[in-house]
């Protein structure tokens, strides 16, 4: 078997029983980008001195008997995650040059754990997006069909998995921005609750809303790789204090018993109909595996896009002022007074996508219209979290599709924010109520991917991880590889 079509978890294996060591796969990795990442466009900086650095590390840390699982493993982290030393853009002009002081909390812990990190993926401009065309370095291409987007906003760090670039990589998910091009590229991503990973060091995009999590070919491995990264820091107010359950031990939970309900409201007109077979017959496979399998309502869950374009643009709007070219980010050259340096620095650094958010955001937060859009928009998420809540009464688990359709072509809806924004309608309210989701690829619509979405209660990680891994065990969506990476 070739190294890189190896999951992570095979690929730990081979480490710990000296099929090959930390450089050998570092290597093999680092030329794969290097063969591979003009035509993708997947990563934006790539650390190649420092990943066979750490490899020999890693190899030295296994000979003194001192390895843990994932000792050696190579990744890749989104550009949002502040790296120590290594450029941290988001995707912008903006922070073009922005060298980060200090390692995030998630990057420090995959760090811990060994893990080899092989650099920075391409994204949406401060994550903003579902398709990865707004990004300051240009779009990100989808390995299944390079005329097709990846999905965004981890839009780089799904193509580099999918093409087998990098064996797993690191996301946020503020909308479905780890669902959604996992489902489009075909590998397997979980946004964990909110609180469950620390948001420290990451460029903050919607507080309420973004969660870190992780993209890798199989659920097996999302549950690895969460394990390292999950767990409280004192350093983010909202991280959970609460233990981190063995994800990798509790994954051979059977179906038997879980009880599955279907969002009604996803499967509804707007759902393309070869989608939505694929997703059905997902479903039936976990029905026959011995869930119990009922049709849900939430009813509210169709307000969760115009709900989530109030929320998170008001957040963004105020996150994104400290971008001033004084503090942080892109100067202007020879500003004439104040104004002027505010103006033109933040008005060259921002992309149109971002502008266009925090300007709805600062209308949206303004005294005049506060009452009618955001405080109304706050009152619509708490139905939302509570139709949830009701759901969870009834069921262990919700599925439905994670995006209506597959990739679309590069170009097609970036003139049209609404139906770009339509994107996520199955994706956000998972976000709006904090709840850990995942999708796992489940068919093809042609040549591109399609991805089941799965969502628990609060902290319900491990069931997630199950019953995605019992649908793996019996599928092989997940091992595909697209013709040109394979
Ligand atoms: N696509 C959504 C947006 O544009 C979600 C992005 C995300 O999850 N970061 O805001």
């Amino acid at each position: 078997m070739t190294l890189h079509t190896r999951s992570v978890a095979e690929l730990a294996a081979g480490l710990a029983h000296k099929e090959f060591s930390a450089v050998e796969l570092a290597e093999h990795f680092l030329a794969r980008i290097d063969a591979a990442n003009g035509a993708l466009n997947a990563f934006v900086t790539v650390t190649a001195e420092r990943a066979l650095a750490q490899a020999r590390r890693a190899d030295a840390a296994r000979a003194a008997g001192r390895a843990g699982p994932l000792t050696g493993v190579p990744i890749a982290h989104k550009d949002l995650f502040c790296t120590d030393g290594v450029r941290t853009s988001c995707g912008s002009r903006m922070l073009d040059n922005f060298v980060a002081p200090y390692d995030a909390t998630v990057v420090e812990r995959l760090d811990a754990a060994g893990t080899v990190s092989l650099g920075k993926t391409n994204m949406d401009e401060f994550a903003m997006g579902s398709s990865n065309e707004t990004s300051y370095y240009g779009p990100v291409r989808n390995p299944w069909d390079p005329r097709c987007v990846p999905g965004g906003s981890s839009g780089g760090s799904a193509a580099a998995v999918a093409a087998r670039l990098a064996p797993a990589a690191t996301g946020t998910d503020t909308g479905g921005s780890i669902r959604q091009p996992a489902a489009l590229v075909g590998v397997s991503g979980i946004k964990p609750t909110y609180g469950r990973v620390s948001r420290y060091g990451l460029v903050a995009f919607a507080s309420s809303l973004d969660q870190a999590g992780v993209l890798a070919p199989a659920a097996a491995d999302c549950a690895l790789l969460l394990a390292a990264m999950a767990g409280f820091d004192p350093r983010d107010s909202t991280s959970v204090d609460r233990p981190v359950p063995d994800y990798v031990a509790e994954l051979g939970a059977p179906l038997r018993g879980v009880r599955i309900g279907v969002l009604e409201e996803f499967l509804g007109p707007g759902l393309e109909a070869a989608t939505g077979a694929l997703v059905t017959a997902a479903i039936a496979e976990l029905g026959r595996q011995g869930a119990e399998v009922v049709a849900v309502s939430c009813p509210n869950l169709p307000l969760s896009v115009p709900t989530y374009y109030v929320v998170a643009p008001a957040e963004c709007s105020s996150n994104l002022s400290r971008f001033d070219g004084v503090r942080f980010g892109h100067r202007c050259r020879e500003p004439r007074d104040l104004t002027d340096l505010y103006t033109r620095s933040r008005g060259e650094g921002f992309g149109p996508e971002v502008k266009r958010r925090i300007m709805t955001g600062t209308y949206v937060l303004s005294a005049g219209y506060f009452d009618a859009y955001y405080l109304k928009a706050q009152k619509v998420r708490t139905l939302i979290s509570d139709d949830f809540k009701r759901a969870f009464g009834r069921v262990d688990l919700l599925v439905g599709p994670t995006s209506p359709t597959p990739a679309f072509a590069i170009g097609a809806k970036v003139d049209d924010p609404i139906t770009m924004y339509l994107n996520d309608i199955y994706t956000i309210g998972a976000n709006l109520a904090g709840l850990p989701a995942m999708s796992v690829p489940c068919g093809f619509v042609g040549q591109l991917p399609v991805g089941l979405q799965l969502i628990a209660p609060h902290f319900g990680e491990s069931r997630l991880l199950a019953a995605a891994h019992a649908y793996q065990l019996a599928t092989d969506f997940h091992r595909r590889l697209p013709a040109a990476y394979a």
